[in-house]
């Protein structure tokens, strides 16, 4: 397993295609050092060896020990595992711990791409293509990011029928040695620091969408592939230094005949697997949020909590109605996330046919449970916000910056004004504000805030998920069987629960 000096020393030998604000810049730039050091946690904690059994997994496919972020989950254990890895290292990073893409990803195609070659019988080759990726990304312990999200162009047009055939990436050519793809992923998180970048569909495809059912993975920095990328760092502080600096960034990729060898693609033209290889990803990285959308839970309740203690309100009944709701909603987050892997499963949930064998046997977590967990926590950012301004007063919006207190004409009296509970320091305070102001004023807070709202899918594709796999004919049936209405079914719920 690598070391974060050998990743960040990977990033240092790749090739410039990283454009930022119209400079071309390096991966390991300064601008991108916070996020570097946010994703290098996660190679610091594996290596303690009191993370083992979190941070790190055996390889189905060498026996070899690997670095969970690039584990094919294997069983229950594995889906519980990480989504309390990804609890744990967001808790110490304070935020988004930017590793999970890569997994996600490779859970899903591992799936699909078996799937695919089933179906096409020995005509495609996508499966043990991925499993020789797969060896050398956890035999390297590489960071992948995955591009999902396409332009999309006019929202009301399928992908065959947009006026710009890229506005979903697309295999433009086909050759005896690859595919020769075009089209921009955007918003993709981390890929202007990740060693290898994992491209799939972002939606249901039908037959005439055939060429944008595509999924492929290449080296961040591969021929015929720029980015252009947007850092979210917070403002430097020279005197007033944070516990831990996070940072994060997201990238539009532009494929401009970009060439993909055979070894590296994994779908192309199979438009029923490509729909299907978009809910998978999206499915595992629902689960992911019921790791990270806690940590940041445990995070806005000790500001919550802290907030109220620097204000000397925390004894107030309105306070603690607000604290138990973040509570509940962080835990009820944390909750469903828990029993989709505990009801995870080598299946996934078809509407209308129930649960059917899927992939080679890895772990697939109950859909059901997953989008609602994040649905309820992603939605709840909002008003998780509101109960932070509420309780902090606006004294977190104009806090004065740094060198106020350090200038000798107004820092004793700023210090003097910040007080306010008489059992904490004015320091303590003060720190407390800017911290506050990091989480909630800043430009990144705002970023956070879009991304944990819409990262993972926007609530209504959650909405889809569940109304559709939900059983709400049953649930009729029962309603009407109580109320004495022709076509009741008091079994109708045991029924279907003895099926499954
Ligand atoms: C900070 C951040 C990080 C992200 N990281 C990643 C990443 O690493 N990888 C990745 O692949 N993606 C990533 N995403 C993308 C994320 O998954 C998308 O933002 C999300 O799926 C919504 O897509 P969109 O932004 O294109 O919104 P849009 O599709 O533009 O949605 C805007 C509105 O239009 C509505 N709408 C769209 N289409 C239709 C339709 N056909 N009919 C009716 N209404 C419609 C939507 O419901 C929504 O209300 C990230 C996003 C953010 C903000």
């Amino acid at each position: 397993m690598r070391t974060k000096k050998d990743y960040i020393k990977g990033l240092s030998k790749m090739k410039r295609n990283i454009y930022y604000d119209g400079q071309l810049i390096d991966r390991t730039d300064e601008l991108q050092m916070d996020c570097l050091n946010t994703i290098g946690t996660t190679y610091d904690e594996a290596a303690k060896p009191e993370n083992q059994e979190l941070c790190t997994a055996t390889s189905h496919l060498t026996g070899e020990k690997i670095n969970r972020f690039t584990h094919i989950h294997q069983n229950k254990e594995d889906l519980h595992k990480k989504q309390d890895m990804t609890r744990m290292l967001c808790q110490k990073v304070g935020g988004c711990i930017q590793r999970c893409m890569g997994i996600d990803g490779s859970n899903a195609i591992y799936n699909v791409s078996f799937e695919a070659d089933k179906v096409k019988k020995g005509e495609t080759n996508y499966h043990e293509n991925f499993k020789k990726w797969l060896t050398r990304f956890q035999k390297e312990d590489l960071v992948g990011c995955c591009a999902q999200t396409d332009v999309k162009g006019d929202r009301m047009l399928r992908p065959a029928d947009q006026p710009n055939p890229g506005a979903y990436v697309r295999i433009k050519e086909r050759t005896k040695d690859g595919i020769i793809v075009e089209g921009c992923k955007v918003h993709i998180s981390e890929a202007s620091v990740a060693d290898e970048v994992l491209v799939l569909p972002t939606r249901a495809l039908r037959p005439e969408d055939k060429d944008y059912a595509v999924a492929f993975a290449v080296p961040g920095d591969w021929e015929g592939l720029k980015q252009v990328v947007t850092i979210h760092n917070l403002r430097p502080r020279d005197h007033y230094k944070r516990g831990f600096v996070p940072g994060a960034t997201d990238s539009y990729m532009i494929f401009d005949n970009c060439f993909v060898p055979w070894e590296r693609v994994f779908l192309a033209g199979e438009y029923q697997h490509g729909g299907a290889c978009a809910l998978l990803f999206a499915l595992f990285h629902r689960h992911s949020y019921s790791g990270c959308k806690p940590a940041i839970g445990d995070v806005i309740m000790g500001m919550a909590a802290l907030g109220a203690e620097v204000n000397n309100i925390h004894k107030q009944s309105h306070v603690r109605e607000k604290l138990a709701e973040l509570i509940m909603t962080t835990e009820l987050g944390y909750a469903a996330g828990y029993t989709a892997s505990d009801l995870g499963k080598a299946e996934v949930y078809i509407p209308g046919v129930g649960f059917v064998p899927y992939g080679p046997g890895s772990f697939i977590p109950n859909s059901i449970y997953c989008n609602v967990g994040r649905c309820l926590s992603g939605e709840a950012v909002w008003r998780e916000a509101e109960i932070l301004c509420d309780i902090a007063g606006g004294v977190v919006a104009t806090f004065p910056h740094e060198k106020d207190f350090i200038n000798p004409a107004t820092g004793e009296a700023l210090l003097k004004y910040t007080k306010r509970n008489p059992n904490m320091s004015s320091e303590d305070q003060a720190q407390f504000w800017r911290f506050l102001g990091d989480a909630m004023c800043s430009a990144t807070a705002g970023i956070h805030n879009i991304g944990s709202y819409h990262g993972g899918g926007s609530p209504i594709m959650e909405q889809i998920a569940i109304t559709t796999q939900y059983d709400i004919e049953s649930r009729k049936k029962l309603v009407k069987y109580i109320a004495g209405m022709s076509g009741g079914d008091r079994e109708a719920l045991s029924k279907k629960k003895a099926k499954k």
